[in-house]
């Protein structure tokens, strides 16, 4: 039945940085029969969705929903407020943050993007600079990936917001987090943040198929200042819904929103501090095992320095064509699934097979975090790639510790 020797048995394992494991309560939750769109329980549950989504990013301001992906949020949320002309500074420390920067060149933006390459944080005073020789305040927005889920570099951004402070810059800070929220600590309304985007499929568990944007009301007083914003993408009547469908401009995701309410309901009874703890606590194991395994080989955390790494993802150097080889024997042995390595290496490039990431965000806890790297040491021996040993015990002494 199955090509692969031992993979087919057991329950696989998806350890890629979004979309991330979807818990089973989720999947019990979203498997129903199609429910009325014009009346009902979906109405109210819907409802008590928006202010469960501004817990979980720490705001008082308002949300907009969306059908769409990760792409749609940064789409929806430059929709509002850049108008062809405007300038967006980007400082980018990995893809990402050039994704997003390429969303808004289609959309007419000038674009400005400081590049801090792939494995090193923002430099404050940089960034401090381009906004002192914008004299003229022509820069409209500072869009910021908070995780960068290439390289796996987060960044600081309260203090983004502290540098734009000091300057008496009037830019908008618009945040992705995308990688991070529910995941890495994130505070919108304490850390100035104007507006922040997400979407369902990794720290929120829920599958792929919704996009938020978060605002406040410098960013409100923006989008009214606005000469046009498309209808779909405006974010107004889906923050101050008059009536159900306006929540989406159209159908509700009728499935999807009873998978993010269970998804809610878990991040709330745990406790958002606490789910925090967790990720925090996992990924120091993984990091762990990871200096283990790199003291005698060729195995490298990207990020080297642990306050500027994401506790929800983290990319791996390991050489080629290793990276890939590592990747592809976990997944036909042990069914587990590693992460491509993103925007490392141009494509076409032979050093792509060097890189791999784990995504360790969402429903993960100890016992998969053991499975996890005990698959990657297993993938180690039975490849010959040379790797210090002890790695396991580093990670379940940081578990036990707890
Ligand atoms: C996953 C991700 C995206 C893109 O999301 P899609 O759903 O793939 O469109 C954007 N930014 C960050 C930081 C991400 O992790």
């Amino acid at each position: 039945m199955s090509t692969f020797p031992v993979a087919g048995h057991g329950r696989a394992y998806l350890a890629i940085p979004g979309p991330s494991v979807i818990p089973e309560a989720v999947l019990q939750a979203m498997h129903r029969p199609a429910p009325n769109i014009y009346g009902g329980q979906l109405i109210d549950m819907t409802a008590s969705i928006v202010p469960d989504l501004l817990r979980v990013a720490r705001t008082n301001g308002k949300v907009a929903m969306y059908i769409g992906n990760g792409h749609a949020a940064w789409e929806a949320a430059l929709a509002n407020v850049i108008a062809p002309g405007d300038r967006v500074l980007v400082p980018a420390t990995g893809r990402f943050a050039h994704g997003w920067a390429d969303m808004a060149e289609g959309q007419g933006a000038e674009v400005d993007i400081i590049d801090f390459g792939k494995r090193a944080p923002m430099d404050m005073e940089r960034i401090a600079e381009a906004l002192r020789a914008d004299a003229n305040h022509r820069i409209k927005a500072v869009l910021a990936v908070h995780v960068d889920t290439s390289t796996s570099v987060r960044s600081d951004i309260s203090a983004l917001r502290a540098v734009l402070d000091a300057e008496g810059h009037p830019a908008l800070l618009m945040a992705d987090c995308i990688a991070s929220l529910g995941c890495d600590v994130f505070e919108m309304d304490a850390w100035g943040v104007d507006v922040m985007v997400t979407g369902c499929q990794k720290g929120l568990m829920v599958p792929p198929g919704m996009a938020f944007v978060f605002f406040n009301d410098k960013a409100a007083e923006a989008r009214a200042a606005m000469p046009r914003v498309s209808r779909y993408w405006d974010w107004t009547p889906r923050a101050n819904p008059e009536e159900f469908y306006m929540y989406w401009n159209g159908t509700a995701p009728t499935h999807h929103l009873y998978g993010l309410r269970t998804a809610l309901d878990m991040l709330h009874a745990e406790g958002i501090e606490a789910v925090w703890r967790r990720h925090a606590m996992l990924a120091q194991a993984v990091w762990a095992a990871c200096d283990e395994w790199g003291s005698d080989g060729p195995l490298e955390l990207n990020v080297a320095d642990p306050a500027h790494r994401s506790v929800a993802v983290t990319s791996l150097r390991l050489g080629a064509p290793n990276g890939t080889a590592l990747r592809d024997w976990v997944e036909q042995h042990l069914g587990l699934t590693l992460g491509v390595g993103l925007g490392m290496a141009p494509p076409g490039d032979p050093s792509w097979h060097g890189f791999f990431r784990l995504g360790h965000m969402g429903h993960v806890n100890g016992h998969m975090i053991m499975g996890l790297l005990g698959g990657i040491e297993a993938g180690l021996c039975a490849l010959d790639i040379p790797h210090g040993r002890g790695a396991l015990d580093a990670a379940a002494a940081v578990i036990a510790k707890g």
